[in-house]
C-alpha cells in the first residue's frame, strides 16, 4: 500500500495536549493493525533541544540511535510502544543546517536559495525519511506550536505541498483547537476556532478534522457550529475535554469516531479488531485507591514537572504494577543545601536522583544520597544520580568532603568522576555528549541482574563525565559494588550498595525504555524495595 500521512496542526494555542492526541491515534492506528511511526516538527532554530534548559523545553528525550529529542516522542514511543530514530524530530535548525551546507558545496549549481522550494523541498525529504527508515505504513506528523507563529509557516507550507506530492487519498489533516469557556456566561466559543481554521485556510489547507479540546464538555449543537463556519463535516468535528488521566485519553478516543473516520479517508479497512485489554486495565488500576507512597524527586528544576516527564511516568509505571500509588514530593536541591527541606526526606519511603548538569544543587543532592544511605531508605540515582551516589560514598570512605566530580570542581584531588578521555578535546557542545544505546553487562547475583533476570542489557545514555577506574578497588571493599559494566570492562554502567535495601545508581537513563504496560526492571526493583517501607 501507499504511505499514508496524517498531519497534525494546533491552533488558538498551545500546551493543550497535541503531542498526547498524536500519541493516542498512533496507539489507534496500531490497534487496528498497522505499522505506525510518529513525526514531530519544532519550528525553533536550535539544531536539537539538547542545548537549551530544561526550563524552557522540558526534558530532551533521547532515543537509541543517539538524537535529543522534543518529550513528544517520549509520549509517542510510551503509547504506541515503538522505538522511533532520529528524523523522527525535525526542527528548522537542522533543515537550515542542512540546506545551507549543501548551497556551500555547490549543490545548487549557482541558483537563488529560497524558502520554497529548497527549505520546504529539505522538510518534505525529512518527512519522507520515517516510512523509509522506520517501514511505517502510516505516518503522522506533528507541527509544534500554533497556526499563525511565523516560524512554522515553511513547515506548514511542506505540508500543503505533500497532499499534491503524495495525493488526497494518501494524506489527511487534522486540526486541534482549544475552546474557552467565558466565565461570566459560562458560555463555550467556537470563534477561536473558527479564526485559527480560517489562518490554516489561508495558507491553503482545510483540515479533514477538527479535534476541538475544551476543560468543559461540548453538546452536538457546538460542534455542528464549528462544522458550518469551518467546512468539515460535522462527523469530523470531535470533542475530546480534558481527560482526568493522561492514559485514558487513548481509550477516550477510540470511544469516538476518529479511527473510524481516519481509515475511510484513507482507504483503509481495520486488519484487526482493537484490543485494549492490558490499557483498561492500567486507567482502571489507577483509579483504584491503593497504598500511598511517598518518593522524593530531588533535582534542580522541579518547579517544571516537565523536566523529569519521563522518570514520573516510569515511577507511575512501576507502581501500578506493584499495586501502589506514588505520591512524588518534589524537592529542590538548592533547598537540601541550604538545609531545607530535609523533613520533607524524613517522610520519603524512597528517594530519587535522576538526571542534571551543572553545580547549583549538587551539594543538596549528595545530602539526599547520604541521607539514604545512612537511613537505609531506596535510592535510585539516575545518571547523574548514580555519581552522585559515587562521589557521597567515596567522600564517607576517604573521609573527606574534597571528593567531588571535576564537573562541579576542576581542581578536586579526589575526582571520583571525571570527564571521559573522548570528551577532553571537544569544542562543541550540540550532540557531543556520549548518546544512546550502548550494552551493559551485568554481574550475576548483583541486585541489577536480580531485576533485570538478564545478564546483559542494552540501555540509553546521556553523559560526559563516568566513574574514574582507579577507585574502583577501594569502594569495592567498602561495600559498593560495580554490578553493570561495558562490555570491555572499561565503563562503570551501574553501580549498588551491598548491605542496603536497595541504593543503585545507573550511568544510563532506563526512564527512556519504560513503557506503560511494560515497566522497567529497575524502577520496578526500586518501588519494591519502596513498597516494603509503605507496608512498614
Ligand atoms: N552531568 C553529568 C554528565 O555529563 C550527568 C548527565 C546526566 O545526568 N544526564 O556526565
Amino acid at each position: 500500500m501507499d504511505t499514508k500521512y496524517i498531519f497534525l496542526t494546533g491552533g488558538v494555542v498551545s500546551s493543550v495536549g497535541k503531542g498526547v492526541t498524536a500519541a493516542a491515534i498512533g496507539r489507534l492506528l496500531k490497534e487496528r493493525g498497522f505499522e505506525v511511526s510518529i513525526q514531530k516538527l519544532d519550528p525553533y532554530i536550535n539544531v536539537d533541544p539538547g542545548t537549551m534548559s530544561p526550563y524552557q523545553h522540558g526534558e530532551v528525550y533521547v532515543l537509541d540511535d543517539g538524537a535529543e529529542t522534543d518529550l513528544d516522542l517520549g509520549h509517542y514511543e510510551r503509547f504506541v510502544d515503538i522505538s522511533l530514530n532520529r528524523v523522527c524530530n525535525v526542527t528548522t535548525g537542522q533543515v537550515y543546517a542542512e540546506v545551507i551546507s549543501k548551497e556551500r558545496r555547490g549543490d545548487y549549481l549557482g541558483g537563488t536559495i529560497q524558502v520554497i522550494p529548497h527549505i520546504t523541498n529539505e522538510i518534505k525529504r525529512r518527512i519522507r525519511m520515517v516510512p523509509k527508515t522506520t517501514g511505517a505504513e502510516i505516518v503522522l506528523v506533528e507541527v509544534g506550536g500554533t497556526v499563525g507563529d511565523i516560524e512554522g509557516l515553511p513547515f506548514l507550507e511542506a505540508l500543503r505541498q505533500m497532499r499534491g506530492d503524495v495525493g488526497h487519498e494518501n494524506s489527511l489533516y487534522i486540526h486541534l483547537t482549544w475552546v474557552p469557556r467565558i466565565g461570566a456566561t459560562g458560555e463555550l466559543k467556537t470563534k477561536p476556532t473558527q479564526h485559527s481554521v480560517r489562518e490554516l485556510r489561508s495558507i491553503g489547507i482545510s483540515p479533514d478534522m477538527i479535534i476541538a479540546r475544551s476543560d468543559y464538555p461540548m453538546d452536538q449543537e457546538l460542534c455542528d457550529k464549528i462544522a458550518l463556519f469551518c467546512d468539515v463535516e460535522p462527523r469530523a468535528v470531535v470533542p475530546m475535554v480534558t481527560a482526568e488521566l493522561l492514559y485514558e485519553i487513548p481509550l477516550l478516543i477510540e470511544k469516538t469516531q476518529v479511527g473510524d473516520i481516519l481509515l475511510k479517508r484513507l482507504g483503509l479497512a481495520p486488519r484487526k479488531k482493537p484490543n485494549w485489554r492490558a490499557w483498561e486495565k492500567l486507567v482502571m488500576e489507577m483509579h483504584r485507591e491503593k497504598p500511598k507512597a511517598k518518593i522524593a524527586l530531588v533535582g534542580k528544576y522541579v518547579e517544571l514537572h516537565d523536566a523529569y516527564m519521563s522518570v514520573r511516568e516510569a515511577t507511575r509505571h512501576a507502581a501500578l504494577s506493584l499495586g501502589i500509588e506514588d505520591e512524588i514530593m518534589w524537592i529542590h536541591s538548592s533547598d537540601l543545601e541550604k538545609g531545607r527541606g530535609v523533613e520533607l526526606l524524613q517522610e520519603a519511603d524512597g528517594i530519587i536522583v535522576p538526571g542534571g548538569f551543572g553545580e547549583r544543587g549538587i551539594e543538596g543532592k549528595i545530602r539526599a544520597a547520604r541521607y539514604a544511605r545512612e537511613n537505609n531508605i531506596p535510592y535510585l540515582g539516575l545518571c547523574l544520580g548514580m555519581q552522585v551516589m559515587v562521589i557521597e560514598f567515596t567522600r564517607h570512605i576517604l573521609e573527606t568532603d574534597e571528593v567531588n566530580s571535576t564537573e562541579f570542581d576542576p581542581a578536586t584531588p579526589h575526582p571520583v568522576i571525571d570527564l571521559m578521555p573522548d570528551q577532553r578535546d571537544l569544542t562543541d557542545m550540540g550532540g557531543t555528549m556520549r548518546l544512546g544505546l550502548y550494552p551493559c553487562q551485568l554481574k550475576a547475583g548483583s541486585r541489577a541482574a536480580e531485576a533485570y533476570k538478564s545478564d546483559s542489557v542494552n540501555e540509553r545514555h546521556r553523559h560526559r563525565f563516568e566513574f574514574k577506574n582507579s577507585y574502583r578497588d577501594v569502594l569495592q571493599e567498602a561495600g559498593m559494588q560495580f554490578s553493570g559494566l561495558s562490555p570491555d570492562e572499561r565503563l562503570v554502567e551501574i553501580a549498588e550498595m551491598e548491605n542496603h535495601p536497595f541504593m543503585l545508581g545507573t550511568q544510563f537513563h532506563p526512564e527512556f525504555l519504560s513503557r506503560p504496560t511494560r515497566p522497567h526492571p529497575l524502577f520496578v526493583g526500586f518501588v519494591k524495595a519502596v513498597k516494603k517501607n509503605v507496608s512498614r
